[in-house]
Protein backbone atom coordinates (compact mmCIF):
# COMPACT_ATOMS: atom_id res chain seq x y z
CA UNK A 1 0.00 0.00 0.00
CA UNK A 2 1.12 2.95 -0.84
CA UNK A 3 1.91 5.85 1.71
CA UNK A 4 1.46 9.66 0.45
CA UNK A 5 2.43 12.71 2.48
CA UNK A 6 2.18 16.18 1.58
CA UNK A 7 2.72 19.14 3.29
CA UNK A 8 3.32 17.75 6.60
CA UNK A 9 4.62 20.06 9.41
CA UNK A 10 5.16 18.99 13.09
CA UNK A 11 5.95 21.74 15.98
CA UNK A 12 7.02 20.70 19.55
CA UNK A 13 6.42 23.52 22.57
CA UNK A 14 8.92 22.51 25.15
CA UNK A 15 10.38 24.83 27.91
CA UNK A 16 9.25 28.03 26.02
CA UNK A 17 10.58 26.80 22.95
CA UNK A 18 8.82 25.98 19.64
CA UNK A 19 10.57 23.08 17.45
CA UNK A 20 10.56 22.52 13.86
CA UNK A 21 10.12 18.54 14.01
CA UNK A 22 8.93 18.31 10.34
CA UNK A 23 9.31 21.13 7.85
CA UNK A 24 6.73 20.77 5.02
CA UNK A 25 7.38 16.65 4.38
CA UNK A 26 6.24 15.71 1.07
CA UNK A 27 6.89 11.93 -0.08
CA UNK A 28 5.57 9.21 -1.33
CA UNK A 29 6.67 5.45 -0.10
CA UNK A 30 6.14 3.17 -2.58
CA UNK A 31 3.74 0.20 -2.34
CA UNK A 32 5.46 -3.24 -1.48
CA UNK A 33 9.10 -2.42 -0.91
CA UNK A 34 11.28 -1.70 2.00
CA UNK A 35 11.73 2.18 2.71
CA UNK A 36 14.51 3.84 4.88
CA UNK A 37 14.35 7.32 6.49
CA UNK A 38 17.86 8.34 7.56
CA UNK A 39 19.03 10.45 9.23
CA UNK A 40 20.94 12.06 12.14
CA UNK A 41 19.68 12.18 15.85
CA UNK A 42 17.14 14.59 15.87
CA UNK A 43 16.19 14.91 12.26
CA UNK A 44 12.80 14.22 12.42
CA UNK A 45 12.68 10.30 11.82
CA UNK A 46 10.71 9.30 14.91
CA UNK A 47 8.01 12.23 14.52
CA UNK A 48 7.58 11.26 11.09
CA UNK A 49 6.84 7.68 11.37
CA UNK A 50 4.57 8.38 14.80
CA UNK A 51 2.39 11.01 12.06
CA UNK A 52 2.25 7.97 9.69
CA UNK A 53 0.79 5.77 12.69
CA UNK A 54 -1.14 8.57 14.10
CA UNK A 55 0.57 8.10 17.50
CA UNK A 56 1.41 12.22 16.31
CA UNK A 57 -0.77 14.71 15.02
CA UNK A 58 0.90 16.83 12.02
CA UNK A 59 0.24 20.93 12.35
CA UNK A 60 -0.42 20.65 8.84
CA UNK A 61 -0.79 18.53 5.41
CA UNK A 62 -2.09 15.67 4.79
CA UNK A 63 -1.39 11.79 5.09
CA UNK A 64 -3.09 9.20 3.10
CA UNK A 65 -2.27 5.65 2.97
CA UNK A 66 -3.54 4.11 -0.34
CA UNK A 67 -6.78 5.37 -1.14
CA UNK A 68 -7.66 6.81 2.01
CA UNK A 69 -6.64 9.57 3.80
CA UNK A 70 -5.86 9.33 7.42
CA UNK A 71 -4.65 12.80 8.31
CA UNK A 72 -6.10 15.95 6.90
CA UNK A 73 -5.84 19.18 8.79
CA UNK A 74 -7.91 21.06 5.80
CA UNK A 75 -10.20 18.56 5.56
CA UNK A 76 -10.63 17.79 9.29
CA UNK A 77 -10.03 13.74 9.01
CA UNK A 78 -7.76 12.16 11.81
CA UNK A 79 -8.04 8.54 11.85
CA UNK A 80 -7.31 6.79 15.09
CA UNK A 81 -4.30 4.48 14.91
CA UNK A 82 -5.90 1.19 15.53
CA UNK A 83 -7.97 1.95 12.26
CA UNK A 84 -5.35 2.18 9.86
CA UNK A 85 -4.25 -1.07 9.66
CA UNK A 86 -0.63 -0.77 10.39
CA UNK A 87 1.95 -3.20 12.54
CA UNK A 88 4.74 -1.42 14.61
CA UNK A 89 8.16 -2.56 15.97
CA UNK A 90 9.33 0.12 18.51
CA UNK A 91 13.40 0.42 19.18
CA UNK A 92 12.60 -1.16 22.94
CA UNK A 93 10.62 -3.63 21.75
CA UNK A 94 8.02 -3.27 23.80
CA UNK A 95 7.76 -7.01 24.46
CA UNK A 96 5.60 -7.42 28.11
CA UNK A 97 8.24 -9.09 29.94
CA UNK A 98 5.27 -10.44 32.72
CA UNK A 99 3.92 -12.34 29.66
CA UNK A 100 5.01 -15.48 27.51
CA UNK A 101 5.67 -15.42 23.85
CA UNK A 102 2.05 -17.07 22.84
CA UNK A 103 0.31 -14.01 24.94
CA UNK A 104 2.52 -11.48 23.48
CA UNK A 105 2.06 -12.05 20.15
CA UNK A 106 -1.72 -12.46 20.87
CA UNK A 107 -2.52 -9.15 22.24
CA UNK A 108 -3.47 -7.21 19.13
CA UNK A 109 -5.92 -10.09 18.23
CA UNK A 110 -7.23 -9.92 21.81
CA UNK A 111 -8.07 -6.51 22.36
CA UNK A 112 -10.26 -7.17 18.65
CA UNK A 113 -12.19 -9.42 20.09
CA UNK A 114 -11.26 -12.38 17.87
CA UNK A 115 -12.23 -15.76 19.03
CA UNK A 116 -10.22 -17.74 20.93
CA UNK A 117 -9.61 -20.60 18.13
CA UNK A 118 -8.52 -18.23 15.27
CA UNK A 119 -6.20 -16.33 17.59
CA UNK A 120 -4.40 -19.89 18.74
CA UNK A 121 -4.56 -20.37 14.84
CA UNK A 122 -2.76 -16.65 13.52
CA UNK A 123 -0.42 -16.62 16.27
CA UNK A 124 0.81 -20.33 15.38
CA UNK A 125 1.27 -19.29 11.96
CA UNK A 126 3.19 -16.14 12.81
CA UNK A 127 5.32 -17.99 14.72
CA UNK A 128 6.14 -20.47 12.19
CA UNK A 129 6.95 -17.43 10.25
CA UNK A 130 9.43 -15.63 12.09
CA UNK A 131 10.80 -19.16 13.15
CA UNK A 132 10.38 -19.56 16.65
CA UNK A 133 7.48 -22.43 16.49
CA UNK A 134 7.33 -24.38 19.78
CA UNK A 135 8.47 -21.19 21.58
CA UNK A 136 4.67 -20.10 22.82
CA UNK A 137 4.97 -20.96 26.66
CA UNK A 138 8.59 -19.63 26.82
CA UNK A 139 8.44 -16.53 28.86
CA UNK A 140 9.29 -13.26 27.11
CA UNK A 141 12.54 -13.04 29.55
CA UNK A 142 13.52 -16.36 29.02
CA UNK A 143 14.57 -14.97 25.09
CA UNK A 144 17.50 -14.08 23.48
CA UNK A 145 17.99 -10.22 21.93
CA UNK A 146 17.21 -11.59 18.60
CA UNK A 147 14.38 -13.98 19.48
CA UNK A 148 12.63 -10.83 21.17
CA UNK A 149 13.05 -9.29 18.20
CA UNK A 150 11.44 -11.57 16.32
CA UNK A 151 8.19 -11.68 18.95
CA UNK A 152 8.03 -7.57 18.49
CA UNK A 153 7.79 -9.02 14.91
CA UNK A 154 5.59 -11.60 15.18
CA UNK A 155 3.25 -9.21 17.05
CA UNK A 156 3.50 -6.25 14.78
CA UNK A 157 2.44 -9.15 12.18
CA UNK A 158 0.35 -11.31 13.78
CA UNK A 159 -3.44 -9.05 12.89
CA UNK A 160 -1.98 -8.79 9.00
CA UNK A 161 -1.35 -5.19 8.07
CA UNK A 162 -0.94 -3.70 4.99
CA UNK A 163 1.92 -1.52 5.92
CA UNK A 164 4.65 -2.48 8.63
CA UNK A 165 6.52 0.35 10.31
CA UNK A 166 10.16 0.16 12.38
CA UNK A 167 11.87 2.36 14.76
CA UNK A 168 15.71 1.56 14.71
CA UNK A 169 14.49 -1.75 15.64
CA UNK A 170 18.33 -3.55 15.99
CA UNK A 171 19.76 -0.93 17.92
CA UNK A 172 19.54 -2.39 20.95
CA UNK A 173 21.64 -5.27 19.78
CA UNK A 174 25.47 -5.77 19.46
CA UNK A 175 27.24 -5.57 16.52
CA UNK A 176 27.35 -9.17 15.67
CA UNK A 177 23.52 -9.77 16.07
CA UNK A 178 22.81 -6.38 14.71
CA UNK A 179 23.91 -7.94 11.57
CA UNK A 180 22.38 -11.38 11.27
CA UNK A 181 19.15 -10.06 12.06
CA UNK A 182 19.28 -7.35 9.89
CA UNK A 183 19.38 -10.06 7.18
CA UNK A 184 17.12 -12.09 8.65
CA UNK A 185 14.43 -9.11 8.41
CA UNK A 186 15.41 -8.63 4.65
CA UNK A 187 14.43 -12.23 3.81
CA UNK A 188 11.41 -11.77 6.21
CA UNK A 189 10.24 -8.86 4.14
CA UNK A 190 11.24 -9.99 1.42
CA UNK A 191 8.78 -12.77 1.48
CA UNK A 192 5.60 -10.89 2.89
CA UNK A 193 5.80 -8.21 0.30
CA UNK A 194 3.88 -5.84 2.00
CA UNK A 195 4.91 -1.81 2.40
CA UNK A 196 7.82 -1.53 5.14
CA UNK A 197 8.98 1.83 6.26
CA UNK A 198 11.98 1.66 8.44
CA UNK A 199 13.84 4.24 10.74
CA UNK A 200 17.10 3.96 11.52
CA UNK A 201 20.63 6.39 11.65
CA UNK A 202 22.56 3.88 10.81
CA UNK A 203 23.72 3.69 7.24
CA UNK A 204 24.97 0.55 6.75
CA UNK A 205 22.09 -0.86 8.17
CA UNK A 206 20.42 1.34 5.59
CA UNK A 207 21.83 0.48 2.33
CA UNK A 208 21.82 -3.59 3.20
CA UNK A 209 17.74 -3.50 3.94
CA UNK A 210 16.53 -0.97 1.84
CA UNK A 211 14.90 -0.52 -1.66
CA UNK A 212 15.08 2.80 -1.70
CA UNK A 213 16.37 5.68 0.90
CA UNK A 214 14.95 8.94 1.65
CA UNK A 215 17.38 11.17 3.66
CA UNK A 216 16.62 13.50 6.78
CA UNK A 217 17.83 16.68 7.80
CA UNK A 218 16.55 18.68 10.40
CA UNK A 219 12.99 18.03 9.31
CA UNK A 220 12.89 17.77 5.93
CA UNK A 221 13.88 15.37 3.27
CA UNK A 222 16.88 15.75 1.62
CA UNK A 223 17.02 13.56 -1.11
CA UNK A 224 15.32 9.97 -2.05
CA UNK A 225 16.82 7.67 -3.87
CA UNK A 226 17.81 3.58 -4.31
CA UNK A 227 21.13 2.78 -1.83
CA UNK A 228 23.27 2.58 -4.88
CA UNK A 229 21.86 6.24 -6.23
CA UNK A 230 22.50 7.60 -2.63
CA UNK A 231 25.56 6.20 -1.76
CA UNK A 232 27.40 6.63 -5.65
CA UNK A 233 25.22 9.75 -7.42
CA UNK A 234 23.67 11.74 -4.58
CA UNK A 235 22.93 15.00 -5.41
CA UNK A 236 24.05 17.07 -2.00
CA UNK A 237 26.82 17.44 -0.02
CA UNK A 238 24.71 15.97 3.49
CA UNK A 239 23.95 13.32 1.65
CA UNK A 240 27.17 11.95 0.23
CA UNK A 241 28.96 12.63 3.27
CA UNK A 242 26.15 10.90 5.81
CA UNK A 243 25.79 8.07 4.01
CA UNK A 244 29.66 6.68 3.83
CA UNK A 245 33.05 7.76 4.63
CA UNK A 246 33.89 10.63 1.79
CA UNK A 247 36.72 12.90 0.88
CA UNK A 248 35.25 16.77 0.35
CA UNK A 249 37.04 18.91 -1.51
CA UNK A 250 36.16 22.67 -2.34
CA UNK A 251 35.83 23.22 -6.41
CA UNK A 252 35.17 25.09 -9.16
CA UNK A 253 34.00 24.44 -12.60
CA UNK A 254 36.07 25.15 -15.11
CA UNK A 255 34.02 23.26 -18.25
CA UNK A 256 32.02 21.02 -19.70
CA UNK A 257 34.52 18.25 -21.85
CA UNK A 258 34.04 15.43 -23.67
CA UNK A 259 30.87 14.43 -21.20
CA UNK A 260 32.50 15.26 -18.24
CA UNK A 261 32.67 18.46 -16.03
CA UNK A 262 35.80 19.64 -15.25
CA UNK A 263 36.70 21.42 -12.32
CA UNK A 264 40.14 23.04 -10.28
CA UNK A 265 40.47 22.53 -6.94
CA UNK A 266 43.50 21.52 -4.49
CA UNK A 267 44.13 18.46 -6.21
CA UNK A 268 44.58 20.21 -9.68
CA UNK A 269 42.15 20.09 -12.47
CA UNK A 270 39.88 16.55 -12.15
CA UNK A 271 37.51 15.37 -14.72
CA UNK A 272 34.25 14.28 -12.90
CA UNK A 273 31.42 12.84 -13.74
CA UNK A 274 29.21 15.12 -15.82
CA UNK A 275 26.64 17.18 -13.75
CA UNK A 276 24.67 20.14 -15.00
CA UNK A 277 26.92 22.80 -13.02
CA UNK A 278 27.50 26.49 -14.81
CA UNK A 279 31.34 27.13 -15.43
CA UNK A 280 32.42 29.31 -12.54
CA UNK A 281 30.25 27.99 -10.44
CA UNK A 282 31.11 26.44 -6.89
CA UNK A 283 30.71 23.08 -5.62
CA UNK A 284 31.73 19.90 -3.92
CA UNK A 285 33.98 17.32 -5.38
CA UNK A 286 33.16 13.98 -2.98
CA UNK A 287 35.93 11.25 -3.84
CA UNK A 288 35.32 7.55 -1.59
CA UNK A 289 38.05 6.53 0.33
CA UNK A 290 38.16 2.92 -1.73
CA UNK A 291 38.02 4.68 -5.06
CA UNK A 292 41.70 6.12 -4.51
CA UNK A 293 43.97 3.37 -5.44
CA UNK A 294 47.26 4.24 -4.20
CA UNK A 295 50.39 3.19 -5.77
CA UNK A 296 54.26 3.82 -5.12
CA UNK A 297 56.58 6.84 -6.27
CA UNK A 298 55.58 9.54 -8.22
CA UNK A 299 52.91 10.19 -11.05
CA UNK A 300 53.34 9.93 -14.84
CA UNK A 301 51.82 12.96 -16.26
CA UNK A 302 48.51 12.86 -17.24
CA UNK A 303 44.94 14.11 -16.05
CA UNK A 304 43.42 13.03 -12.76
CA UNK A 305 46.87 11.81 -11.57
CA UNK A 306 47.55 13.14 -8.15
CA UNK A 307 50.99 13.12 -6.23
CA UNK A 308 51.08 12.72 -2.35
CA UNK A 309 52.63 11.19 0.85
CA UNK A 310 51.36 8.74 3.29
CA UNK A 311 50.88 10.61 6.41
CA UNK A 312 49.57 7.84 8.60
CA UNK A 313 48.22 4.20 8.34
CA UNK A 314 46.11 2.63 10.68
CA UNK A 315 45.42 -1.15 10.24
CA UNK A 316 41.34 -2.03 10.37
CA UNK A 317 41.47 -5.35 9.67
CA UNK A 318 40.83 -6.20 6.05
CA UNK A 319 42.73 -3.35 4.99
CA UNK A 320 44.62 -0.24 6.51
CA UNK A 321 43.17 3.64 6.38
CA UNK A 322 45.50 5.73 5.35
CA UNK A 323 46.04 9.48 5.57
CA UNK A 324 47.55 10.89 2.66
CA UNK A 325 48.80 14.36 1.94
CA UNK A 326 48.38 15.41 -1.46
CA UNK A 327 49.13 19.24 -1.67
CA UNK A 328 47.32 21.12 1.25
CA UNK A 329 44.95 18.33 1.88
CA UNK A 330 44.49 15.39 3.66
CA UNK A 331 42.88 12.27 2.01
CA UNK A 332 41.37 9.27 3.52
CA UNK A 333 42.23 6.21 1.45
CA UNK A 334 41.95 2.54 1.76
CA UNK A 335 45.88 0.50 1.41
CA UNK A 336 45.81 -3.14 0.62
CA UNK A 337 47.73 -5.10 3.87
CA UNK A 338 49.72 -6.65 1.17
CA UNK A 339 50.30 -2.87 -0.70
CA UNK A 340 53.62 -3.14 1.26
CA UNK A 341 53.47 0.63 1.94
CA UNK A 342 54.51 2.62 4.67
CA UNK A 343 54.10 5.94 6.41
CA UNK A 344 56.50 8.71 5.00
CA UNK A 345 56.39 7.31 1.38
CA UNK A 346 55.35 8.78 -1.32
CA UNK A 347 52.92 7.48 -3.96
CA UNK A 348 50.63 8.75 -6.22
CA UNK A 349 46.95 7.75 -7.53
CA UNK A 350 44.55 8.48 -10.60
CA UNK A 351 41.17 9.63 -9.77
CA UNK A 352 38.36 7.81 -12.00
CA UNK A 353 35.72 10.93 -13.40
CA UNK A 354 33.12 8.31 -12.84
CA UNK A 355 34.16 8.13 -8.80
CA UNK A 356 34.73 11.81 -8.98
CA UNK A 357 31.29 13.26 -7.51
CA UNK A 358 30.37 16.74 -7.58
CA UNK A 359 27.84 17.97 -5.29
CA UNK A 360 25.83 21.01 -4.23
CA UNK A 361 27.17 23.05 -1.66
P1 LIG B 1 14.89 11.38 15.34
O1 LIG B 1 13.95 10.24 15.48
O2 LIG B 1 15.36 11.61 13.93
O3 LIG B 1 16.05 11.29 16.28
P2 LIG B 1 12.75 12.97 16.51
O4 LIG B 1 11.62 12.87 15.55
O5 LIG B 1 12.69 12.13 17.72
O6 LIG B 1 14.12 12.73 15.70
O7 LIG B 1 12.91 14.48 16.98
C1 LIG B 1 12.89 15.59 16.09
C2 LIG B 1 13.02 16.85 16.91
O8 LIG B 1 11.86 17.03 17.73
C3 LIG B 1 14.20 16.86 17.86
O9 LIG B 1 14.69 18.17 17.95
C4 LIG B 1 13.58 16.42 19.18
O10 LIG B 1 14.31 16.93 20.27
C5 LIG B 1 12.21 17.05 19.10
N1 LIG B 1 11.17 16.27 19.84
C6 LIG B 1 10.80 14.99 19.58
N2 LIG B 1 9.80 14.60 20.38
C7 LIG B 1 9.54 15.66 21.19
C8 LIG B 1 8.59 15.90 22.26
N3 LIG B 1 7.72 14.96 22.62
N4 LIG B 1 8.63 17.13 22.84
C9 LIG B 1 9.49 18.07 22.45
N5 LIG B 1 10.39 17.92 21.46
C10 LIG B 1 10.41 16.73 20.83
MG1 LIG C 1 14.12 8.52 16.67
Amino acid sequence: MEIRISGVSKYYYAEGKTIKALDDVNLVIPANRIFTLLGPSGSGKTTLLRCIVGLEMPDTGEIAIGDEIVWSREKNISVPPEKRGLGMVFQTYAIWPHMNVFDNVAYPLQVRGMAKDEITQRVAETLRFVQLEGFERRPATKLSGGQQQRVALARALVAAPKVILFDEPLSNLDAKLREETRKELRAFLGKLGITAVYVTHDRVEALALSDSIAVMRAGQIVETGSPQKIYFDADHRFVADFIGRANLVPARVVAEEGGQTVVDCALGRVACQRRAIPAGAEATLCIRPEFIHVMNGEAPAGQNMVNGRIASLAFVGETYEAEIHAGELQLLARIDPDAGLAAGDAVHFALAPAHCLLVAQ
